[in-house]
């Protein structure tokens, strides 16, 4: 028997493919020609159920979805106090790549802008027999329960015009946020936004965060709970930048969106969402992205205050 979530995405997938505008993101020229048409919607339960529609084989790079799961890992690494030090967690009302940091101490506002998520793949340290960047694939894998990759050719793409990112690593550097080298800190985070996903992929990696950091299909422990709380706060307050409070208002979620087109939305003790579609709104969110999110939202009740 097709459940009848199956139905609803279908049907969802199909009036929202009419929905036009946007434009994909061309700050990251590999990134320029992606097929603006492709769309795909997931949803992931926390007893390990995918119901996907779409093009869900497609993959796409990570993005700033990255950041939520880089911040897990240095809080995990780190515990709390010494990640605040360095990295705040009040919106900033920004967007991504705003230079927000605090004017005398050089603190970014949040992990989820760039500035912030910068600082905090610098925090992350190496392990016996793994590099910093190794030890984030790992993590994103877990949460995502498959093996996955970087896009060596949208990583150097990145890497050789990403020169804002760039000179928030070295301001970064020199209020003493970042402590190591800059252009490490900087390739490990470009590296991180380059991991290829699909969105079946990120919707379990939204699912994990659900369950308590815990993968509901390996059953791998793949964030502490300490750290899964903090983060989907985070995502609460800044994970959509400046169009937050709008978010928070429509679609009553944590959330975390790309510029590669896809989005993650997580109903805490319940569900994960994604969707995956290039063109992007003002705020570099997926247009067909927020508006699947608030339909979603609406027709079963996930906003935070109804679901309660
Ligand atoms: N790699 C992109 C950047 O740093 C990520 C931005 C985003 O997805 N909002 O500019």
């Amino acid at each position: 028997m097709r459940s009848p979530i199956e139905g609803y995405l279908r049907e969802l997938h199909a009036d929202l493919s009419r929905l036009r505008g946007g434009v994909p993101y061309q700050g990251i020229p590999a990134m320029a020609g992606v097929n603006p048409d492709e769309f795909a919607i997931a949803l992931a339960t926390v007893d390990g159920h995918v119901y996907q529609v779409g093009d869900t084989q497609s993959e796409f790079s990570i993005q700033s979805i990255s950041k939520p799961f880089s911040y897990g890992l240095a809080l995990d690494d780190l515990g709390a106090g010494p990640v605040d030090e360095k990295i705040d967690v009040e919106p900033s009302g920004d967007a991504f790549n705003e230079i927000s940091l605090a004017r005398d101490t050089g603190r970014p506002a949040n992990a989820m802008i760039n500035a912030g998520a910068i600082a905090a793949v610098s925090l992350i340290p190496e392990a016996p027999g793994a590099t910093r960047f190794e030890r984030i694939l790992e993590r994103f894998s877990l949460c995502a329960g498959r093996q996955l990759a970087v896009s060596e050719e949208i990583y150097h793409s990145e890497a050789q015009t990403g020169h804002r990112n760039r000179a928030l690593a070295y301001l970064l550097r020199s209020f003493g946020i970042i402590e190591t080298d800059p252009t490490r800190a900087l390739e490990d985070y470009f590296r991180a936004c380059s991991v290829m996903v699909t969105t079946p992929d990120l919707a379990m990696m939204a699912a994990t965060l659900a369950n308590a950091g815990s993968h509901p299909v390996t059953g791998v422990q793949a964030m502490g709970l300490d750290a899964v709380q903090r983060v989907l706060s985070v995502m609460t307050t800044c994970g959509m930048y400046d169009d937050a409070g709008a978010w928070m208002s429509t679609v009553g979620l944590p959330a975390k969106s790309g510029v590669g087109g896809g989005l993650i939305a997580v109903l805490p003790g319940q569900l994960g969402l994604a969707v995956y579609s290039p063109p992007l709104d003002a705020h570099g969110s997926s247009v067909r992205g927020v508006a699947a999110c608030e339909r979603m939202s609406r027709d079963m009740g996930l906003h935070f205050v109804r679901a309660a």
